[in-house]
């Protein structure tokens, strides 16, 4: 069925009820989607039209760009900003967005809000307080708010992952977007799912019926298993228990480098501050990386000469804000223990080329 599997519908409703503090109904509440991804095309099909314009918080998942141009929609852009000294290691805490210029960015054409918390790539978990700001600003411009929650699972101690669909008013309102990929590492599954009110996920899944029709039936059902069997295993709990060994060994690393860092509340993801290293004058980047902003060449610099890879976060940007990410790399601890020890070894090739 387009709306997913019975038995995975019925596993999430079960699970994600007492987080969202209401019984949610699998037949109406619920869909599955081929990843987060195609559940967020879906959603920016079913809503947009031509010209309407999606706010999108700074740094954000770059796929949300082209499903929403490719839908008509325009991109609306407002940062998060980092706040205190980014030479010295700084919580994602630290990332905040100003809810002023927020409201400065609303218009006539204003649809939607993309939200999302866990964040990649800044790790920062939403606050209540953060959240509630937000709330109040998707009322009053009577938006849609599309909550891309697809690190739910992985929040490290003291914080907890909030969902802003339970804040009050909000649910009628709210899509929010999970992912099996990330709470299962099966990125490749292709399966995801959207929970929202029955209105909005009804026109999401007209969108999904002519986009992929459904997702593949074998992995929906392992996934629906998985959720099934995950909590009286501990699953979650274990899961992030060893997603944080894995923070604190790249943490590590990228301290003894010599590189400061956000420290992440969420997720997987670290953005290292590589302003102090040193690249030698006269290295040669390919052609097509003459014109593109630092952090694409301090990324190709260290893949070749240092064999760690992170992303450049400035792709995270809009044009006007991309000098924001221009002093960043942005590196995953999604990995095997061998794989971040080779990374600590390599990183500490880094030390020579840091400035004091
Ligand atoms: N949203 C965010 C914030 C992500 O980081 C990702 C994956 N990198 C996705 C959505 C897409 O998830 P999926 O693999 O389930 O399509």
């Amino acid at each position: 069925h387009p709306k997913g599997r019975l038995r995975t519908r019925e596993a999430l409703a079960k699970s994600y009820s007492p987080l969202f503090n209401r019984t949610l109904d699998p037949e109406t509440e619920v869909i599955i989607s081929a990843g987060a991804n195609e559940g967020l095309y879906a959603i920016f099909a079913g809503f947009l039209d031509d010209g309407d314009e999606v706010i999108l918080i700074e740094p954000f998942f770059d796929q949300y760009i082209a499903n929403i141009t490719m839908n008509g929609g325009v991109p609306v852009y407002v940062p998060l900003r980092p706040h205190g000294d980014t030479n010295k290691i700084i919580s994602s805490r630290d990332w905040k967005l100003d809810i002023n210029e927020l409201r400065s960015k609303i218009t006539p054409r204003t649809k939607i809000l993309v939200f999302n918390t866990p964040h990649n790539p800044v790790g920062k978990v939403f606050s209540r307080e953060e959240m509630l700001e937000i709330a109040q600003v998707v009322q009053e411009f009577n938006l849609l708010l599309v909550s891309d929650e697809v690190y739910d699972r992985l929040y490290y101690k003291p914080d907890v992952h909030g969902r802003i669909a339970t804040l009050p008013g909000l649910w009628d309102r709210t899509i929010t977007v999970g992912s099996g990929g990330k709470t299962f590492g099966t990125t490749g599954w292709r399966v995801g799912w959207l929970i929202g009110p029955k209105n909005l996920i009804k026109t999401v899944l007209s969108a999904q019926t002519r986009i992929v029709f459904c997702v593949n039936s074998p992995l929906q059902e392992a996934i629906g298993i998985s959720i099934e069997e995950a909590e009286a295993h501990g699953y979650y709990e274990e899961n992030i228990a060893l997603y944080e060994q894995r923070r604190d060994k790249l943490c590590k690393a990228l301290s003894d480098a010599g590189l400061p860092y956000t420290f992440p509340q969420g997720s997987y993801f670290i953005l290292a501050n590589t302003k102090r290293i040193n690249i030698p004058e006269d290295y040669e980047y390919p052609e097509i990386l003459l014109d593109r902003p630092r952090d694409f060449k301090v990324c190709y610099w260290m893949a070749k000469e240092i064999g760690v890879v992170a992303i450049p976060p400035s792709e995270f940007y809009s044009e006007e804000n991309r000098y924001l990410g221009e002093d960043y790399a942005r590196f995953a601890f999604c990995k095997t223990d061998e794989t971040l020890e080779a990374a600590a070894k390599a990183l500490l090739k880094l030390t020579k080329y840091i400035n004091e």
